[in-house]
């Protein structure tokens, strides 16, 4: 399914390719290296209590997108489309045989931290093994590692197995397929977290911005965010927590005259929790934004403070919960209690 050329790509920057048919990946997040080390954990351990050293960052549409958006490390350029949806289920791998390849894959790709007492060879490792043995079982699946996963027909069913498996899912969708958002509602097919993505405050920003192959993509957008204000949260009974998620870039999509925008569509979604990140200049997105347009965190929290004031002003509740200055990430929602995941 994927061209030579784009395998060896993804394999240079160590995802592994699961599944026979090969549209699925996975690739160890340096997150999770970094907390097998004892060296910090990510953000969302930080706000919502998963565990970084027992996630698997994974995608079962690895080259599949109908948006090229600039921020994207991804390599974009080279993306299959979005046809993936259309394929019969014969031409696809089963949930079932994704997520035992990706944890077949991960274990293998986190061989080289073990520390291995047995060889007489000083090990290099630093890892806590504990948590390297917590880690051959990952309980947590972020299902965001590159393309739209909703693209999957199947993503329902992959997102069931991982509860019958007692595992957390993180979806993160560009919302351009809201009748598949739909659907996973109305099949209680939804994950633990549904984060739409949102990084433009109109439609003319989002043309230049994404890139879509999509004409109606900023329409569709807005009927994902329709959809999902009609999500019932965790606390009412239904176990998903929706994520408005913006991805911040300097001199670009966050200026204080887009946050009134922004403020009506959160106002649409009526999401769980908003999150803002501030964009990272890694990958392929060096080549396209460069280092200079990476908001600092002070800047992030003035920010964060303008769309809290805005929201406020427009008698939405939300307020700053939680921050992680590394990541430069930020999260609002309505109530510190609500951050921390309680039931799988
Ligand atoms: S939740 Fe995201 S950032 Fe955290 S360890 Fe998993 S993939 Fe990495």
């Amino acid at each position: 399914m994927i061209p030579e050329k784009v395998k060896k790509i993804l394999k240079k920057q160590q995802y592994r390719i699961v599944g026979e048919k090969g549209h699925s990946a996975v690739q160890i997040c340096r997150w999770t290296k970094n907390s097998i080390r004892d060296e910090g954990v990510c953000y969302k351990e930080k706000f919502y209590g998963i565990k970084s050293h027992r996630c698997c960052q994974m995608t079962p549409a690895v080259m599949w997108c109908p948006n090229k958006c600039l921020h994207c490390w991804r390599a974009i350029e080279l993306t299959l489309g979005d046809k993936l949806a259309e394929k019969a289920k014969e031409k696809l791998d089963s949930p079932k045989e994704i997520i035992d390849g990706c944890i077949k894959a991960q274990k293998k790709l986190l061989e080289g931290f073990k520390i291995k007492p047995e060889t007489k060879h000083k090990t290099v490792s630093k890892a806590n093994m504990k948590k390297w043995l917590e880690a051959q079982e990952p309980m947590q699946f972020a299902i965001s590692l590159s393309g739209e996963p909703t693209l999957y027909p199947m993503i329902g069913g992959l997102i069931k197995e991982l509860r019958k498996r007692g595992k957390t899912s993180f979806l993160v969708s560009n919302g351009l397929y809201p009748e598949k958002i739909k659907e996973l509602a109305e099949k209680k097919q939804l994950p633990t977290q549904l984060y739409i993505s949102v990084n433009t405050p109109n439609k003319k920003l989002y043309k230049g911005f994404h890139r879509s192959s999509k004409k109606d993509a900023w329409e569709r957008l807005n009927k994902s965010l329709e959809i999902i204000s009609k999500i019932k949260g965790q606390n009412e009974g239904r176990k998903t927590r929706t994520v408005f998620r913006m991805n911040l870039i300097k001199d670009l999509n966050m200026e204080d005259k887009m946050i009134l925008e922004y403020a009506n569509l959160i106002k649409k979604a009526k999401p769980m929790f908003i999150e803002l990140k501030g964009y990272m200049s890694v990958g392929f997105a060096r080549q396209r934004l460069g280092y200079e347009r990476m908001p600092d965190y002070n800047e992030m929290i003035d920010f964060a403070k303008k769309l809290e004031k805005q929201l406020q002003k427009m008698k939405l509740d939300y307020k700053i919960l939680d921050k992680h200055e590394h990541s430069r990430a930020i999260v609002l929602g309505k109530n510190k209690k609500d951050l921390k995941i309680k039931s799988y």
